[in-house]
């Protein structure tokens, strides 16, 4: 039997609904959607606030082991940026196994279903083992990815990244080893593995990834986006530091994006990660072609990314997601918020996610929601209906603030004013997976991730 879901309140696209009852199938789609209905007939009554569950639509599982470490600083040592955070990272990235990584991976991700994340598009490019040979399975650290997502209940697009080389013009270095494909036919074998990969979960599929500018020659980058699978959702690092536009110009007499937009044929199955900075004829170049951007604000932030020119590109009605990148964060409110602020606190104006229809949390939520599924290969942009899988998250409507909001006024409060804490039920695949901010698997996984945390010894 699968049990059927009330719920007090529920987001769909024409507003909040009161009392409505959803059944699923064993699979966890929905069969049916009944308004106006009474409590006793469900067998799991949800009282809260409702909406569909948040899309993280850009991770790197294996960074969580490093979150907040990278903020012990040697004081004699002034010059801590990006570049020397990504030696900190090759360091862990070169030490994990399979079975560590399935084990951060699956904490990871059942703290982001505590969060209200149901679905991860997991940018992945640690591939080979420690000694950068090819595991007997191309696809083994994908392949415990996508157990990890199983395990814990989690949506999963397993994006396998081609990585080529160390920069533009540049081979790749030793501490790259794990990550690397020499070409696009060897890059293709490894998508091919790990799309039988997929196949072994319901919630699994895949997308297929460049690195970045820097990652991969820019003619192979041309020749996949047109020679490669065109069904796929395509990710990309693009134009996050001002020295890979540095590079770019130097290497390639054009900017990252502005070389992107006029050699490859962008649409809206195009991911364009961070993006972070752009001239004016780049951002109109995402937005005209409906391409999309992930930004990730509390990673950039953390970083020293910078700010993506947010206001201008959505006077353009440009197309974004949020991803969480390196888990310094895992609450999608948070990441929304600072997104917003990092706007109005560069723009002195307030209106950053109001211009449409007035109600900025509505309006962040449903624009996560729409490119973020599309970042999944799911182009369906209706919250709950009869034939999608049910995937969801509640919040607790009995803290002070969100107990006095009317119904016009809760997704605002909501987003301004609450975070991952007060999300008190997450329903993935048709399953409650958390409940009161704990995974069904809590204390098992944690338990697991801090021995191979203690083993790694990262963290002493
Ligand atoms: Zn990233």
């Amino acid at each position: 039997m699968t049990p059927t879901f009330f719920f007090e309140k529920i987001l769909f696209n024409d507003g909040i609904k009161h009392n409505v009852r959803i059944l699923t199938d064993t699979d966890g789609t929905i069969t049916d959607i009944q308004p106006n209905a009474t409590a006793a007939l469900a067998d799991e009554h949800i009282n809260g606030i409702t909406i569909p569950g948040f899309q993280n639509a850009h991770s790197h599982a294996f960074q969580y082991a490093m979150a907040g470490l990278a903020e012990i600083h040697d004081p004699s040592h002034r010059s801590d940026s990006f570049w020397t955070w990504r030696n900190a990272m090759y360091d862990l990235a070169l030490s994990i196994s399979p079975d560590d990584l399935e084990a951060i991976a699956s904490m990871l991700y059942a703290e982001m279903l505590n969060a209200g994340y149901t679905n991860v598009a997991e940018f992945h490019y640690v591939h080979h083992d420690k000694d950068g040979q090819k595991y007997a399975s191309l696809s083994e650290m994908g392949s415990r990815l996508i157990a990890a997502a199983q395990k814990t209940g989690m949506n999963i697009t397993l994006v396998p990244i081609f990585y080529q080389k160390g920069g533009l013009g540049v081979p790749a270095v030793e501490g790259q080893k794990r990550f690397l494909s020499p070409d696009m036919e060897s890059y293709l074998k490894l998508l091919e593995s790990s799309k039988m990969d997929a196949l072994s979960y319901k919630g699994a599929n895949i997308g297929i990834g460049i690195h970045s500018m820097r990652g991969v020659d820019p003619e192979e980058i041309k020749r996949i986006s047109e020679a490669g699978p065109q069904d796929l959702p395509f990710h990309i690092h693009i134009s996050e530091q001002l020295k890979e536009v540095e590079d770019a110009i130097a290497y390639l007499g054009q900017r990252p994006v502005e070389w992107f937009a006029e050699h490859i044929k962008l649409s809206d199955r195009y991911h364009l990660v961070h993006a972070t900075h752009l001239t004016k004829n780049e951002v109109l170049s995402l937005a005209e072609t409906r391409a999309n951007v992930v930004l990730c604000p509390t990673t950039e932030g953390n970083l020293g990314d910078g700010i993506f020119p947010l206001n201008q590109y959505h006077a353009l009605n440009g197309q974004w997601s949020i991803g969480t990148d390196s888990h310094v964060s895992l609450d999608p409110l948070e990441e929304l918020r600072l997104l917003d602020y990092g706007q109005r606190l560069t723009s002195h104006s307030r209106m950053t996610f109001a211009h449409k229809t007035g109600d900025s949390g509505l309006f962040a939520i449903n624009q996560a929601l729409i490119s973020g599924r599309k970042a999944m290969n799911d182009y369906n942009e209706t919250y709950f209906k009869v034939g999608s899988v049910l995937n969801a998250v509640t919040y607790n409507l009995s803290t002070p603030l969100l107990a006095s909001s009317a119904d016009s006024k809760l997704l605002s409060t909501l987003v301004y004013s609450a975070s991952a804490k007060q999300a008190i039920c997450t329903i993935s695949r048709g399953k409650i997976v958390s409940k009161e901010g704990h995974h069904i698997h809590q204390s098992e996984l944690t338990k697991g991730f801090i021995n191979v945390i203690h083993a790694l010894k990262t963290r002493l």
